[in-house]
């Protein structure tokens, strides 16, 4: 780019903080974006918005964060530093900060059920939140996994194999036409559902496994996640396209439930 808007990251750190995914407190990287007009890559102007993001070290899902929060940014992490310890070096009031959350996530590990109906609906739509923003982001970008490429390489061999069928059967010209016409629609239109497939099996792979992790501690029933997942479809959020419903629901459902709240000694 000779000149535009460019984002400078910056790597801050590790500090301890709450993870809405894996719902208790784990290690998190830090990283500091500042969004500057650049010429040929060289920043020529004042920060025009600076953003900081943390990346949960267990889940991977990054999210906003306050720096003001934290103390200090551990630039290594420590080989077998607790989360109390790392928090308490970098996040020091973070059990006050988030007690309420942190009582909340006690009574969702101990009786997830006695939650109320709306705070339940708040706790099931929040991770389709969190996580819905890196589904558009890899969207725009475009999914291409291997079944795609394959399809594209039956694509292009298709000429080849059309001549080479003709050849070894001694089809009249107009045959080999036929064939390649042929050939070329079925696999053109293969290769754009392989496209929009391969998003679901995107989001299937990285997206629903954290997805459940989040919310299988409420053991939400069907009719409760079909209600939720159905929100997000009719707005034509990507994370819940209405072919991946039941994927999502068999994956919730065998999920276990891993996650024990962190609570202040
Ligand atoms: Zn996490």
């Amino acid at each position: 780019m000779l000149w535009g808007k460019r984002v400078y990251r910056k790597k801050l750190g590790h500090v301890g903080d709450f993870c809405a995914i894996c719902r208790k407190i784990t290690a998190n990287k830090v990283e500091k974006r500042t969004l500057r007009r650049a010429v040929l890559g060289i920043p020529v102007s004042a920060p025009l918005r600076i953003t900081h993001d943390k990346t949960c070290c267990d889940c991977g899902t990054q999210t906003g964060c306050y720096p003001s929060y934290y103390q200090e940014y551990l630039r290594r992490l420590p080989k077998h530093i607790s989360v109390e310890a790392l928090s308490a070096r970098t996040f020091p009031d973070i059990y006050q900060r988030y007690d309420g959350r942190l009582q909340l996530e006690q009574h969702v590990y101990i009786n997830p059920k006695t939650i109320g109906t709306s705070q339940r609906y708040e706790l099931l739509q929040e991770p389709f939140d969190l996580l819905s923003s890196e589904v558009d982001q890899k969207m725009a970008q475009g999914c291409v996994d291997w079944q795609v490429i394959l399809t594209f390489i039956l694509l292009l061999a298709a000429p080849v194999g059309s001549f080479y069928l003709g050849v070894i059967f001694a089809w009249p010209v107009q045959w080999c036409v036929y064939t390649l016409m042929a050939s070329v629609l079925i696999l053109g239109i293969v290769a754009l559902n392989q496209i929009s497939l391969a998003k679901s099996r995107w989001v299937r792979r990285r997206i629903f496994p954290r997805l459940s992790r989040a919310v299988r501690p409420l053991l939400p029933t069907d009719k409760e996640l079909e209600i939720v997942f159905d929100k997000y479809t009719r707005q034509r959020k990507r994370i819940a396209h209405r072919r991946d419903k039941k994927a999502l629901l068999n994956m919730v459902h065998k999920t276990p439930i891993t996650t024990a709240t962190t609570m202040a000694s």
